[in-house]
Parts: structure tokens; sequence; C-alpha cells
């Protein structure tokens, strides 16, 4: 028998395996922080609004709004029914063999907290009282149902607070005026490529910025996986496929192997292909590696 969730080996009876009882365990740990994050990232949109809207659909809720609400009643609904179901069914008894030294064993009767829910309980309530159950629930009949309905529901909850519109740290504005650096910070709508610096009001292309600072990150270099990732924090899409495809293409040199055992590129040569790719430019590698290329 293996799990029903990612077919790793079963043991001790369970019907999912330890690391999706560790995963279910570690959603409901996760997610009083993530509510927290949650709360700010709603608080951050209502600041946005005007205090006070002359028309009437100001007071409608944005549609982040409505997702975040709706991701977090559904989180609850999950939660309320396997905290049901653990208070149903579980005994609130159990005796456990205890070895009390080298000789002697004797056999101890545990009591579970079986406090019934009450329209007072939290999500976060809840989910502390079905810590305690998680290994319980893994050895339920519908321990995949109850896997993938709690840990779909926090990431639920994770996924709405990612896709909190928000601003983006840009980085110092930097233009020269009158021989002065204004030394502003920038900052652009997430989504979009444009800043305007409020001091100096210069209008800045972020995307291009950005690019050009991670052309100078001459010494660090990271995998295919971690590098899509950080442009993409940065603003800009890369996908893993692209950075393969230019490394078999030799336009990318391998830099080193990461601690996942994958080959690394330094980000200013990747940064660098971009540039050239987005300007309709030859792709070409390196320069200091054409040269070692033709000794
Ligand atoms: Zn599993
Ligand atoms: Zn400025």
């Amino acid at each position: 028998m293996s799990c029903p969730v990612d077919g790793k080996p079963l043991h001790n009876n369970a019907v999912i395996c330890g690391d999706c009882e560790q995963t279910m365990d570690r959603a409901l740990g996760d997610l009083g922080s993530l509510l927290e994050d949650l709360d700010t990232a709603l608080s951050r949109q209502s600041r946005k609004r005007p205090a006070r809207g002359n028309h009437e659909r100001d007071d409608k809720p944005l549609p982040y709004e409505l997702g975040a609400s709706n991701a977090a009643s559904n989180l609850k609904a999950v939660l309320v029914a396997w905290a049901r179901l653990v208070s149903d069914e579980r005994p609130s008894t159990y005796e456990r063999v205890i070895i009390v030294d080298d000789e002697t064993t004797e056999v101890r009767t545990f009591h579970l907290d079986h406090t019934p829910l009450t329209c007072k309980d939290t999500s976060e309530s809840i989910s502390s009282w079905l810590m305690h159950h998680v290994t319980w629930l893994a050895h339920h009949e519908a321990a995949a149902d109850a896997y993938s309905e709690i840990v779909g529901a926090v990431n639920n909850i994770r996924r709405t607070i990612d896709i909190a519109p928000d601003t983006r740290y840009v980085g110092p504005c930097g233009s020269v005026l009158d021989g002065i650096e204004c030394t502003e910070t920038l900052y652009a709508l997430e989504g979009s490529d444009d800043a305007t610096c409020r001091t100096c009001g210069t209008r800045w292309d972020t995307r291009a910025r950005t690019l050009q600072t991670l052309s100078r990150a001459l010494t660090v270099a990271q995998d295919a996986t971690t590098l899509s990732r950080s442009f993409a924090l940065r603003g800009i899409a890369l996908d893993t496929k692209r950075i393969r495809n230019w490394a078999d293409r030799k336009y990318l040199a391998g830099a080193g192997t990461s601690h996942r055992g994958h080959r690394t590129y330094i980000i200013a040569h990747v940064a660098r292909l971009i540039q050239l790719y987005e300007t309709g430019q030859k792709l070409t590698p390196w320069p200091a590696e054409q040269k070692a290329a033709a000794v």
C-alpha cells in the first residue's frame, strides 16, 4: 500500500504517508501568521480606497477583498467540518502502554481535549485544536480528503496574499539634477513598468532599470528555478525552460552546482541575454567566454 496523495510508502497503518501528515500539520501551524498577513493585505487595500466615496460603487468590496473573504470563509468551513468529524468519531480517552523502567510497564489512560466547538471559535482556535489530532486524522479512512481539503484551503489563503495588489520596491531614484543626485526611493505599482519619482518627477522604466542593475550582478550564481523566482520577484517573467535552452545553445555557461545539485548561472549573464533578446539583438555568449572559447 502506498500513500494516495503522493505514492510514498505507508507506515504504522496510516492512510497517508508521514510526509503528507507533516505537510498537513505544518499547514495548520502556519495558519495563524498567514491570517495575519491576509489582514495586513486587506487593510492595505482599504487604506488605498477613498475614505468617503461620492459614488455608490465605492461601497462595494474590491475584487481582491471578495477573493480574500471567500478564501477565509472556505477555510473556516473546511476546519469546522474536520473538527466535527474528530470530536464525533475520536474516543475521548485512549490507553497506552508506558515503559516505567527496564522491567515494568503499565497501561495508562489518556484523556483528550474534546471541548466542543462554539460559535466563538475562530479559524486559528480550530486549527490549533486540530493540530492535536493530525496523527489520528492520518489514520482515518478519509485521511486523503482531510489532506487535500485542509492543505488546499491553507494554500488558497497563501495564494490570496500573494496576489495582493501592491507596490514593488525599485530602488533609489539616482537621477542627477544640477549636479545633485536624487536620493528618493522609487516604488512601482505591481504589474506596471513605470515609476515616477515623487521628489524630482523623473519617470523611470523600472524594467530596464532592474535589468541594468541585475546585469552588474557578476558574482551571484543561481540555478534555473531560483533565477526564475528572483527575476519574477523583480517583475520580470523568465521561464526556466528559456534559461536551459540558452544553456543548451551555449549562450550561457554553467558557473557551478547549487545545493540541490542543479547547474547554476551568473545573474549578470542571464540579465544581459534578456536585454539582448527583448531588444531583438542577436544572442551571443558573455564576451569573456567568447575569448576563452577562441583560445
Ligand atoms: Zn503522502
Ligand atoms: Zn528623483
